[in-house]
């Protein structure tokens, strides 16, 4: 067999053990009795510990270094060429980071989850505390292992954002920031539009039902892919041809359910369109989280909280949902699933705000990561960012500083990509809007497929073949850039909100 076969091989063969790992990860948060727990934990370890070990094993370097050479001539867009560039930088990743410190952090990351588990309902962030000092600690180890050329949040962001570094995601978020202030500002001094009519009682299995045909028409296949239910919404794959998406379902508010599957699905076709070809490569994933949030974005938002899209499904919608919204018109429920509101807690923020969540956490996480902010300093540092932010103050931690789960996972720098993925959803959208011409008459009249097929020839069909900025450059000719975001914000929200 030829050296890169040999490749392939071994790659399609750690490609399984992920996979297997995936399913049980999947099944944890879908089917799995409680009492599963500490055995799942177990297999978990296991199977995540035999996966770094056929990764870093001295054979595999060897296949790869004789495969690299093997196809050094291959042009550099090719499968071949790209598979070794990604496959080297994950290896290089993987070997520079001790043993030792992979097990120490696993084993401080699953304390840190136990102990916000139990600190947040209470409030209580002095008992999270030693546990967050712990994983930072680590979690800095662990940067420094990797290095770094400007600063170490750079390495921990290099998870997430292959390439980028903290000083572009410093200036484009002061860029989008100066801006943003006074727009959320001109919002909240207008009236506030009431969304009542999302807060009556919507019927389970029908809300199911009717995000399920919104997504098929979309072109979320159920041939090779499937929802369920979990805790908290999430996607995850399998296999090019094995996508799964959960939703959760608040019988007494509709957006939960409809706009957690419109977005999961939007990650979950990025997956489902990515090229055969690359299956069991351990490049048939998204690219980069800003990426994958791009698309989950795109169609929630974008698509989903337009108003072309409800010219077209509100008359469905009031059908299953009689009682509910029989009398309400359209344009007050348009402007009921786009009200804007400052708020304390992330998850439940509109997509105006969300991204001032998100700068908050970046600057703190910057502080953190390079010493200027202490641990036992972070509750006074999160309350004083979101009183100058968003004008409010948690009345307590729990709705304050241990609202979000990622820190006691240890994902240090991946906040920023949650608002990456607003902006370059936005970018996207521009560009094909004027790619596709009438695409707002495509959406009206519940056209999706040349939108679907515009984003699977230029994003999805690569994987992780080209890096965010490559893809950017291929698709809108530049960078990442917060302007495109802002005229959408101000075009939307200028109309509804009278600015
Ligand atoms: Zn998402």
């Amino acid at each position: 067999m030829d050296s890169f076969d040999q490749l392939r091989a071994r790659l399609g063969d750690l490609a399984d053990v992920k996979a297997a790992s995936a399913v049980l990860s999947w099944d944890q948060e879908t089917y799995m009795p409680s009492g599963a727990g500490a055995a799942r934990a177990q297999q978990l370890a296991t199977l995540g510990r035999l996966a770094h070990e056929m990764f870093v094993a001295e054979e595999f370097a060897a296949v790869l270094s004789a495969a690299a050479e093997e196809v050094a001539g291959s042009p550099p867009d090719s499968d071949e060429a790209r598979i070794i560039r990604v496959i080297t930088r994950d290896h290089e990743k993987a070997t520079r980071i001790p043993a030792k410190l992979v097990a120490d952090l696993a084993q401080a990351t699953a304390l840190a989850q136990q102990a916000w588990a139990e600190a947040r309902p209470k409030s209580d962030f002095e008992g999270f505390r030693p546990h967050l000092e712990r994983v930072l600690e680590l979690t800095l180890a662990k940067a420094e292992a990797l290095g770094y050329e400007e600063s170490p949040y750079d390495a921990l962001l290099d998870d997430y954002e292959p390439d980028m570094k903290a000083s572009q995601v410093a200036e484009v978020f002061a860029a989008l920031r100066t801006e943003l202030v006074p727009i959320v500002q001109g919002i909240a001094a207008a009236d506030m539009p009431d969304d009542a009519c999302l807060r009556r009682h919507f019927d389970a299995a029908a809300q199911w039902e009717f995000g399920e045909a919104v997504i098929r028409d979309f072109g979320f296949d159920f041939e090779r892919g499937r929802q369920d239910r979990s805790a908290h919404p999430f996607s995850t794959n399998f296999a090019v041809s094995d996508v799964r998406i959960t939703t959760r379902v608040d019988e007494n508010f509709l957006p939960t359910a409809l706009f957690g599957t419109l977005h999961e699905a939007g990650h979950a076709m990025y997956e489902q369109g990515v090229d055969a070809a690359l299956a069991r490569t351990g490049l048939d994933n998204g690219t980069s989280l800003g990426i994958h949030e791009s698309q989950s974005r795109l169609w929630e938002n974008q698509v989903g909280r337009s108003r072309a899209f409800w010219e077209h499904y509100y008359p469905g919608l009031q059908r299953t949902f009689e009682g509910a919204l029989g009398a309400v018109p359209l344009d007050e429920f348009y402007r009921a699933v786009n009200r804007v509101e400052p708020s304390l807690i992330r998850v439940e923020a509109d997509e105006v705000t969300y991204n001032l969540h998100v700068m908050i956490r970046f600057e703190l996480e910057m502080q953190l990561v390079t010493g200027s902010l202490a641990v036992a300093d972070l509750p006074e540092a999160w309350n004083a960012a979101y009183e100058r932010t968003l004008g409010l103050v948690p009345p307590n931690d729990a709705q304050g500083v241990l609202q979000d789960i990622h820190w006691s996972f240890g994902l240090f720098g991946y906040f920023p990509t949650y608002t990456l993925g607003n902006l370059i959803a936005a970018q996207l959208f521009e560009q094909v809007q004027s790619d596709l011409g009438d695409l707002d008459g495509q959406i009206r009249s519940g056209e999706f497929a040349p939108l679907r097929e515009w984003l699977r020839d230029r994003i999805h069909c690569h994987g992780r073949k080209f890096t965010a900025d490559e893809l950017l450059e291929r698709t809108t000719g530049g960078g990442l850039d917060a302007a495109p975001w802002l005229r959408y914000v101000r075009e939307k929200f200028g109309g509804l909100y009278g600015f």
